[in-house]
């Protein structure tokens, strides 16, 4: 049988997406360097290998032990900041890397992929809310080495015949129903485990970044994403790649201000969240929202079921009370 390649199969999103194909019966073989992975959270039903996309050798051991159907790839780097103060970092991994993936497959004839992109290849928005017509042109060079991939694998489609989705995430959050795996960054830069970790008294506060922003509170409006949800999009992604290439994105299409997911929390928690002030935070847009009904409805048949945002709350706070790593 023809396995599924996981690459940063250990991370947040990724793991998700494990456990979900495991589910749904596929064979999956998950590769990670866990420089930000965690072991613990790959599906005991997935084989592991320790793999990285800096070393080509690597690479080519994995694909010649396995016979790959198809490849996930979710092993990037992924903090704006440090994308700023440490491009170097995120052009050799995120470009340089998933260009050593895909010479890989191409040598072992392996002609799928579907790929993390992000609603930060879009940049400040011209419009709101975002399709995927919008023009790209990123703010920081964590969006901009997500973006050469993007066209990379235009190029590489007409010249090898690559079939791809690149699917653009907007807000990735949640944890498993079950509370078997969740988000754990370090550091942690996310709003929503920020704002359950200050409610814990983990953190003394949650800092709100900005409050003159030119919406309803004056605070940002993002798109959250259950994690759950991202998951069963990456699968049905692969099985339409027969006949589909392209660029989806991946949201809800419902704007929650940082007000509103404090608010949220604190009813889903019962308590209180100890919040200050701060400044806006270089490079965050006032908001970033995905247009409903795009491809991903139309062209993967996928819809969120995770539409209220208490009910993504609810389930990070079930992960964050009992998390094992
Ligand atoms: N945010 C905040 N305080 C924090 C972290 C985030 O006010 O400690 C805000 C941030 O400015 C943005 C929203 O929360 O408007 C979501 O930020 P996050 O870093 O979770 O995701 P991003 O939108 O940057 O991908």
């Amino acid at each position: 049988m023809k396995k599924i390649l996981v690459m940063g199969g250990a991370g947040y999103i990724g793991s998700h997406a494990v456990k979900h194909l495991v589910e749904k019966g596929y064979d999956c073989v998950v590769a990670d360097n866990l420089v930000y992975g965690h072991r613990e959270a790959v599906a005991e039903a997935a084989a592991f290998e320790k793999a990285d996309l800096a070393e080509p050798a690597s690479l080519e051991a994995l694909f010649s032990k396995y016979d790959f159907e198809a490849v996930l790839h979710f092993a990037a780097y992924a903090y704006v900041g440090e994308s700023v103060t440490d491009p170097q970092k995120y052009y050799q991994n995120n470009v340089a890397g998933t260009l050593n993936l895909l010479a890989a497959m191409k040598n072992h004839g392996v002609q799928k992929i579907v790929f993390s992109s992000t609603c930060a290849t879009y940049g400040e928005p011209h419009y709101t809310p975002i399709d995927e017509k919008h023009p790209q042109s990123p703010i920081n060079p964590y969006g901009r080495t997500k973006l050469m991939i993007e066209q990379a694998f235009a190029d590489y489609a007409r010249a090898y015949g690559l079939k791809y989705a690149a699917l653009r995430y907007f807000n990735a959050a949640g944890a498993a129903a079950d509370g078997s795996i969740g988000e754990s960054h370090n550091p942690e830069t996310h709003l929503i485990p920020l704002v359950l970790q200050a409610i814990q008294g983990k953190r003394p506060c949650i800092k709100v970044f900005g409050a003159d922003y030119p919406t309803p509170d004056g605070t940002c409006l993002r798109d959250y994403i259950h994690v759950e949800d991202l998951a069963s999009a990456h699968r049905l992604a692969l099985e339409k790649l027969d006949g589909f290439s392209g660029y989806v994105n991946l949201g809800t299409g419902v704007k929650t201000s940082v007000k509103d997911i404090i608010a949220a929390a604190e009813k889903v928690t019962g308590k209180k969240c100890p919040v200050e002030q701060a400044p806006r935070r270089a490079g965050d847009p006032a908001e970033l929202y995905a247009a409903a009904h795009g491809p991903a409805e139309t062209v993967l048949g996928w819809k969120p079921r995770y539409m209220q945002i208490e009910d993504i709350i609810a389930t990070a706070w079930n992960w964050e009370q009992k998390r094992r790593f």
